[in-house]
């Protein structure tokens, strides 16, 4: 069975390929050039949908789509979908950007969570969805200098660090991602024997 990936990103694929790849499942990039379509969903779950249904339409085949960000409690889950362009610049214009709305949150009080949303669509028009979750919080200053976004300033306490200062291979196994693809794995397996 093959599958299109809405996403150009090569670590993506591979983490997928990684853990859905058991179900015998192949994986193909979105052709180049194809158009991407707006992100319009209020929530990551719709817009992985969106991803995955755009790409389902476009080739015919299968797709598989994720949209993921991180929600902080004490700014009402913000960044949450927005997490891309909380502000405009790089990770670390966002970064110092998210630090300074956090300034008045005292310690004790900067739970956050990176969440993963993975959706499936299919040519016959059924669609599966689910979701992780990693916990943690938000520190006061950048720690480590792996992984990308947010990473410096989440404290994972399961790890004593952040996910900046986890390797690639530790990240992959905790992740949000990771969690929602395992998830997607269980899902994925029943839908097809259900067929
Ligand atoms: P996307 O769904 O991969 O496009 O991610 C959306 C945004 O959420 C990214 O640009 C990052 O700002 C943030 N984000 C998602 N996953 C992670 C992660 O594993 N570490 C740090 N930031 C992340």
């Amino acid at each position: 069975m093959e599958f299109i990936i809405a996403s150009h990103n090569q670590k993506k694929i591979r983490e997928m390929d990684a853990i859905l790849g058991a179900l015998g499942i192949s994986f193909s990039p979105l052709p180049e050039g194809a158009p991407e379509p707006e992100e319009t969903g209020t929530t990551f779950e719709e817009n992985a949908l969106i991803k995955a249904q755009a790409a389902c339409q476009l080739t015919g085949k299968p797709a598989i789509a994720d949209d993921s960000g991180l929600a902080v409690e004490a700014l009402d889950g913000a960044p949450g979908i927005y997490s891309a362009r909380y502000c405009e610049g790089s990770d670390a214009d966002r970064n110092a950007f998210l630090l300074r709305k956090m300034e008045a949150v005292p310690d004790g009080s900067r739970q956050a969570k990176f969440v993963s949303a993975i959706a499936c669509a299919f040519p016959n028009g059924d669609t599966l969805t689910v979701r992780g979750e990693c916990p943690g919080e938000i520190l006061r200053e950048l720690h480590g200098e792996g992984g990308f976004g947010y990473d410096p300033l989440f404290w994972y306490d399961e790890a004593g660090c952040t996910f900046a200062e986890l390797s690639a291979e530790q990240k992959n196994r905790v992740s949000h991602r990771a969690r929602a693809l395992q998830k997607m794995k269980q899902v994925l397996g029943e839908y097809y024997a259900e067929q």
